[in-house]
């Protein structure tokens, strides 16, 4: 049986060409970038060449572009690296309610320091509230984050006019662009935003490497002390075959994007009009349109998320339900409560996310095998079914 992976918003395979670039930095061009040699230079050069690569595609000309572990770890250095190098100016930061665990656990982190955090709401459209955080913009405000594009839902969110209000009031703009990266285009100097955050798994690029782009005027601590790689911002050597690894596919995805944008789209919306259909008491959550091309986020009235994972893991689909437990008693979305999606239906939950990879044929097999297993799940655990305040099924 052929796995079909809808679930590219939590990894992605590396594509071929990526890893044909990575080869090379492995065994012949192994050489420690800090190191004095001529093999050095070149290793050291290939760095420096992803750097200016991915800063020319994201039109990062103010600022720099630092290499880090990963998408969580550009998050943490962004909110606390700012944090603890401005906390004389403020200890107020503002982000959504729907934010990543990488942004909000470092700003629950913060707390143990004397940061206070305003956690700004979304409406049922999944969008950010603006005025809302123009409202809890207070004189300590040193930091506002608020992501690109929802990793649940797909939903974009309007950072250009959150940056644009940020930077009026002298205020730092984070975005965390992991979903937002290779699915939109992204062009920093308009979107004026001072950090942002990428990550080369969701990419089609290797794990464990992500970027954090920082505008020149932000003063911002390391979190990682030893050499002075990445201008002194993230100590460590550099996982040359993994930076290079990103770049490329950056570059690959934009490259492709307008093609791939029309051709998911497509099997994404045949998805969701042939669940829609054919699952009663189903609906997709968050902004219809202004939500990533990939991405379709569904609530299943009367079934767990949890069960609805496992039943499709022996048809062999891969999904996600985005609740923010994977394992024991799973807690509601913290996305989906932000939206105002009633608890009881919140573990409901479905997550599918389409890729390069994705096929018609793979469509047609989630459309025909997920309302089967809906309908069996709530065949087996009836859940009492309370509608428009009826009970109208209790067994
Ligand atoms: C995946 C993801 C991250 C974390 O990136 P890693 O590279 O896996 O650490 C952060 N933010 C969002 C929105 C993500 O989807």
């Amino acid at each position: 049986m052929r796995l079909i992976y809808p679930d590219y918003n939590a990894t992605t395979p590396i594509d071929q060409q990526v890893l044909e670039t990575m080869m090379p930095f492995f065994m012949e061009k192994f050489a420690n970038p800090s190191s004095q040699y001529s093999s050095a230079k070149e290793t050291r050069k290939a760095v420096e060449e992803s750097r200016t690569r991915i800063a020319e595609r994201l039109n990062a000309k103010n600022g720099n572009i630092i290499f880090t572990g990963g998408g969580t770890e550009a998050n943490n250095l962004a909110i606390k690296g700012v944090a603890f190098a401005n906390r004389d100016k403020g200890k107020h930061i503002i982000v959504s309610q729907i934010e990543h665990q990488a942004v909000l656990k470092p700003c629950k982190y913060l707390k143990n320091f004397g940061f206070k955090i305003t956690y700004v709401p979304v409406g049922h459209d999944g969008i950010v509230d603006v005025k809302a955080i123009k409202k809890a913009i207070k004189r300590n405000t040193i930091l506002i984050s608020v992501m690109y594009a929802n990793n649940v839902t797909g939903v974009i969110q309007p950072v250009e006019e959150i940056a644009r209000i940020a930077r009026k009031r002298g205020i730092y703009f984070h975005t965390d662009a992991v979903q937002a990266a290779g699915k939109m285009r992204i062009d920093i100097e308009r979107l004026g935003v001072d950090l942002l955050t990428i990550s080369g798994h969701k990419i089609y690029g290797p794990k464990g490497v992500g970027v954090l782009y920082i505008h020149k005027d932000v003063t911002i601590d390391s979190l990682i002390h030893s050499g002075g790689q990445e201008m002194k911002l993230r100590a460590g050597t550099e996982s040359v075959a993994s930076i290079v690894g990103l770049a490329k596919a950056l570059e690959i995805a934009l490259d492709n994007i307008d093609e791939e944008q029309e051709r998911a789209r497509k099997l994404r919306d045949t998805l969701e009009q042939g669940l829609l259909a054919s699952i009663p008491d189903c609906y997709v959550t968050g902004h219809r349109e202004r939500r990533l091309f990939n991405t379709s986020n569904l609530i299943i009235k009367y079934v767990e998320g949890e069960s609805l994972l496992a039943y499709l893991n022996f048809a062999g689909i891969c999904a996600s339900s985005g609740s923010a437990c994977a394992s024991g008693s799973p807690e509601p979305s913290h996305i989906m409560l932000a939206m105002g999606v009633p608890r009881e239906f919140a573990n409901g939950s479905l997550r599918l996310s389409l890729g390069k990879f994705t096929t018609e044929e793979d469509i047609y097999r989630v459309i025909k095998e997920l309302p089967e297993i809906v309908k069996k799940l709530r065949r087996l655990s009836p859940v009492e079914r309370v509608k428009d305040g009826l009970l109208l099924e209790t067994q």
